[in-house]
């Protein structure tokens, strides 16, 4: 099979010819349509995650069909399309697994980190960490629903009801997050680099109320903040406009170092907190909610081969909703 290899940090991917992998017992092989593209991959690709196993294929938004199943599945059978995220399995013993938050799994392995992922023709991955992709979603749109918008919606919900939602960062995860919130009566106000007026535009046309650069302030105090870019000199920013008692969660995997603030900032009951990972638990509420709104993902295709491509554009923020990668097609 094809697959796109990466040897160590901050080398380009290498295209290679691999063996197609054999399903263990629990596991599935699938044969991959799409796989989006995450900012995690690029952290990985620049050694800023340091637990990565090499040579990796990276990839973690993987939709496929399901060609092969290890003789203890039960969930799949060939034929069935299916979804892999970022958790690729968990222990199940940990304290976090045994009080339902797995995410947190001491020993848990990740798609496209600790196991290889989706940037490739075929990829196993273990029946229980897959899940059926909703029906009438073509295979592109809905790659970036499982990680951008599955730990995204796990971000959404840390900010519990809040009204007016600042998102910081408006890329592939906020362009489906927004769709949640308007669908939820929020109000959503965008930031984005500043001078993009053009991811402004975008965030505008999906329903934002407000949409300016990340060095303005929203027009209104806000309840509750997301910050979906890896910049951590947004966290005092944020802070700073949101209300007496707003959650400002910090949505990524990786961010640059945050500069030190007045504790003001933080006071008067403002909270400050990360997400890490994904349940299963959340993978099934997301997906079961997205055709209900129903989330229209935005998405830039490029050819697997054309990977390195793809990472680059993400990097200069050149991508309006999602980058995803397209196997065995036209495009
Ligand atoms: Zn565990
Ligand atoms: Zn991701």
């Amino acid at each position: 099979m094809r697959a796109m290899i990466l040897d160590a940090p901050g080398q380009p991917l290498r295209e290679a010819d691999l063996l197609i992998p054999t399903p263990s017992s629990e596991q599935v092989l699938i044969r991959i349509c799409a796989c989006g593209v995450c900012r995690t991959d690029l952290h990985v690709l620049d050694g800023e995650l340091t637990h990565a196993k090499f040579p990796l294929i990276l990839g973690h938004q993987i939709v496929g069909t399901v060609v092969e199943v290890g003789d203890r599945v039960e969930k799949f059978k060939p034929g069935d399309r299916v979804g892999v995220p970022w958790l690729g399995s968990t222990c199940n013993q940990c304290r976090y697994c045994q009080t339902g938050r797995e995410n947190l799994c001491d020993r848990a392995k990740f798609t496209g980190y600790n196991l290889d992922g989706g940037y490739a023709e075929y990829t196993v991955a273990d029946e229980h960490f897959c899940f059926s992709i909703p029906e009438g979603y073509p295979d592109l749109q809905a790659a970036p629903l499982l990680c951008a918008g599955l730990i995204g919606y796990r971000s959404y919900k840390m900010t519990g009801d809040a009204e007016r939602l600042g998102f910081y960062g408006f890329g592939a995860a906020a362009h489906i997050l927004i769709q949640v919130a308007c669908y939820q009566g929020r109000q959503v106000y965008a930031f984005t680099r500043p001078g993009d007026t053009q991811g402004q535009q975008f965030a505008r046309d999906l329903g934002a109320v407000w949409a300016g650069g990340s060095d303005q302030s929203p027009p209104q105090e806000l309840d509750a903040a997301i910050i979906f870019a890896p910049v951590g000199k947004l966290v005092p920013a944020a802070l700073q406009a949101v209300a007496k008692g707003g959650v400002v969660v910090c949505a990524g995997i990786h961010m640059s170092d945050i500069p030190s603030f007045p504790y003001q900032i933080l006071w008067e009951e403002r909270i400050l907190r990360s997400v890490a990972n994904l349940t299963r638990k959340d993978g099934e509420e997301f997906l079961a909610l997205a055709p209900q709104i129903p989330i229209r993902t935005e998405v830039q295709p490029f050819p697997l081969t054309a990977a390195n491509q793809a990472l680059d554009s993400l990097r200069s923020g050149k991508i309006n909703g999602a980058a995803v990668l397209v196997v065995d097609r036209e495009i």
